[in-house]
């Protein structure tokens, strides 16, 4: 098997072979072609399994494949500018993104972001930024400014910016769920349900966990449709 016959977008291609991947991992090969069929995913597989290629990689290739937008519209950064040239009180716009992944910790978010930069780096216009507790809120604000595509956030930091309306889920496309049981295990759970509350029913969700029993279960029951599940 390799990542062309999987029917990832070449510039996707392109970038693995600089990464030096040669073919996809097994949990890859399972779910990538589901995940761009579209379908909802319940994955248990382990940290080194190549799980966030596993989820990054169709959701880099939706992106790739959709139309620009013919005129694009301004950014929330350059609205801000021309309402301050206009005389107006400055009002923050909130940031649209097309896909959230909620990690627990602040390293795996980093890693993912990271992953993403490297999946993403021959495609244009896809931004992944990082939102996590104890990142100095000016700073969030700036990257949120600039209205990524991606967000990776740890679920506490993310529920403050959403309450306070900087983020708006109402174009979200696609949530991921990394690392799920660890997260439920941190006591993210009320976290968690109301972020997904927020987010449009039609999203597409896939969610990663080691154990797939349990109070993960009855949760990933909650907040996908008939999903695929795959265990590696
Ligand atoms: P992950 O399980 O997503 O944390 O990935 C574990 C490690 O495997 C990371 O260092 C990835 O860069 C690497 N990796 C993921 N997929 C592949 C692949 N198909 N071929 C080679 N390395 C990979």
């Amino acid at each position: 098997m390799t990542f062309e016959s999987l029917g990832l977008h070449s510039s996707i291609i392109k970038a693995l072979t600089d990464a030096g991947y040669t073919k996809p991992t097994g949990v890859q090969e399972q779910a990538i072609p589901a995940a761009i069929e579209g379908r909802d995913l319940l994955v248990s597989s382990q940290t080194g399994s190549g799980k966030t290629a596993a989820f990054m990689l169709p959701a880099l290739h939706k992106f790739a494949s959709e139309q620009p937008v013919a005129a694009a519209s301004k950014t929330p950064n350059q609205e801000m500018q021309a309402s301050r040239a206009r005389g107006e009180r400055p009002r923050f716009k909130p940031a649209q993104p097309k896909m959230l992944v909620l990690t627990p910790t602040r390293e795996l978010a980093l890693q993912v972001t990271t992953a993403t930069d490297k999946y993403g780096s021959q495609m244009k216009r896809i931004k992944a930024i990082s939102i996590l507790g104890g990142m100095p809120y000016p700073k969030q604000m700036q990257l949120l400014s600039k209205n990524p595509e991606i967000l990776v956030a740890t679920p506490g930091r993310l529920i403050d910016h959403m309450e306070s309306g900087k983020i708006d889920f109402s174009q979200l496309q696609i949530l991921v769920l990394d690392e799920a049981d660890r997260m439920l295990d941190m006591g993210f759970i009320d976290d968690i349900e109301k972020i997904v509350d927020a987010t449009p029913e039609s999203r597409q969700t896939m969610l990663f966990s080691a154990t797939l029993d349990g109070v993960v279960g009855n949760m990933a029951k909650r907040i996908t449709k008939n999903p695929m599940i795959i265990q590696i």
